[in-house]
């Protein structure tokens, strides 16, 4: 194993002060100053690549063996610099922009936004390319830094790093993003931790119930204004969900998958010869599992009249669809407008998001040469997990890479407690200084191993 080159805590400490939210220009430039020093040969030897519109995305090119003549597809190892705001900072038990480390339950830990999501993550992967630099080891093939500076505000800066991969005619062997963990207390009943590696994500798409006309004044109010259609419309949705009709229940793969990995048989079994049936038991288990199974409504932004004493002209609610993998935007429009028919509303695609196609897998029966070395160094660093495919709920920056890589994967090797995975922009995040060092030891097992 290489010595301790660099310190991920540390490095990681320095990474949390400067407050990357969206736009903070000045922090940004304070956070490539402090990776630079913790990192010296990862951005003196790795060729820079600008990203252009995004001058705070990271893009670091690496030579591999195999890779001057370009024969050998790449690895793309991704992680955001950019963090969500803290919230209420006084609700944190050490301040969310000072780096502090401090006991935690999981054990000495880094406390502050952005340790888990995603400063931790990105931390890792360059205190384990430093570290292989500094023994002069070059991998197989050529790997490739991306790393997105608007993540949890749309993540243009990582479509904007695909679009100048596309032009240098790279196609990715595989990329890695945020995603997954090595998460304990993920399922009921399941005592192992599980190390679910996302093959998919779920499109997420805005629609908007509108009603208009009948407005006027509240003195002589017409029956049916578009306040009472819309929540006819609203609750005519809400029961056809809660039917389970709006929208298949058949198992996406993974999930699939997942459930014959880590349910005790012959559930597993079961789960994979009955996904149908499995699938609507798990809809009917609760809001999460029902999230991981099927496409899900969510009613959000709301708009009626400015004044208490005027019937709106036009109002409407805004609806989150969480699109399955094997959904589609076209179908949810159409299951949509037809449950709303009758009460008077307008539906309207305010902007569309597809669900992301699914990355191969191993099964059983087959195994997929990448994900089968994620699982090797899984199983070499973790070995008391169990990994498993899965369907990521949330959206990354990784789906833009889908339109050059068929293989996107997210998992980020670092254990997370379910506390942990709470604090995700929540308060209290906070990571593990033992994990840093387990996380930079499965992606250097992940650099050396590749084929
Ligand atoms: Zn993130």
């Amino acid at each position: 194993m290489s010595g301790a080159v660099v310190d991920p805590v540390h490095a990681l400490q320095e990474a949390v002060r400067a407050r990357t939210t969206a736009g903070e220009r000045a922090a940004f430039a304070a956070l490539h100053e402090s990776l630079a020093t913790s990192f010296p040969r990862v951005f003196a030897q790795l060729e820079r690549v600008a990203v252009p519109g995004a001058p705070w995305a990271l893009l670091l090119h690496w030579s591999g063996a195999g890779g001057a003549a370009g024969q050998a597809a790449p690895l793309v190892l991704m992680a955001h610099q950019d963090v969500v705001p803290a919230g209420a900072e006084g609700a944190w038990t050490h301040p969310p922009f000072a780096g502090v480390l401090a006991p935690s339950a999981e054990g000495e830990s880094v406390w502050g936004r952005g340790t888990l999501d995603d400063k931790g993550p990105l931390v890792v992967v360059l205190a384990a390319v430093e570290a292989l630099l500094a023994e002069g080891f070059v991998p197989a093939r050529d790997v490739w830094l991306s790393s997105g500076s608007d993540e949890e505000t749309g993540g243009a800066s990582a479509v904007a790093a695909v679009e100048v991969l596309r032009e240098r005619g790279v196609r990715p062997w595989a990329v890695l993003d945020e995603g997954g963990a090595v998460a304990g207390g993920a399922l009921p009943g399941v005592r192992a931790p599980l190390a679910v590696v996302g093959v998919t994500e779920k499109g997420s798409t805005v629609l908007r119930l509108v009603a208009r006309g009948r407005g006027g004044h509240a003195s002589t109010p017409a029956r049916g204004g578009p306040v009472a259609r819309l929540a006819r419309a609203v609750v005519a949705l809400e029961r056809a969900e809660r039917r389970a009709v709006l929208g298949p229940v058949e198992l996406p793969a993974a999930t699939r998958e997942l459930l014959r990995r880590v349910l005790p048989q012959p559930l597993g079994a079961l789960a994979a010869r009955f996904p149908v049936a499995v699938g609507r038991l798990l809809v009917l288990a609760g809001p999460e599992s029902a999230a991981m199974v099927r496409t899900t409504l969510a009613f959000t932004a709301m708009r009626g009249s400015d004044a208490v004493n005027a019937v709106p002209d036009e109002a409407w609610v805004g609806v989150n669809a969480r699109i399955m993998s094997g959904d589609s935007v076209g179908a949810v429009v159409e299951r949509v407008r037809r449950v709303v028919a009758g009460c008077g509303v307008d539906v309207e695609v305010v902007e569309p998001g597809e669900p992301s196609p699914t990355s191969p897998f191993s099964t059983g029966q087959d195994d997929d040469e990448a994900f089968a070395l994620l699982e090797r160094c899984t199983a070499e660093v973790y070995p008391d997990a169990v990994s498993s495919p899965y369907v990521v709920m949330a959206a990354t920056d990784s789906r833009a890479f889908t339109a050059v890589s068929e293989r996107v994967y997210r998992f980020t090797p670092l254990r997370m407690s379910r506390a942990q995975r709470a604090s995700i922009h929540g308060v209290d995040e906070h990571v593990a200084a033992a994990d840093l060092h387990d996380g930079v030891a499965w992606t250097t097992a992940l650099l050396r191993g590749l084929p």
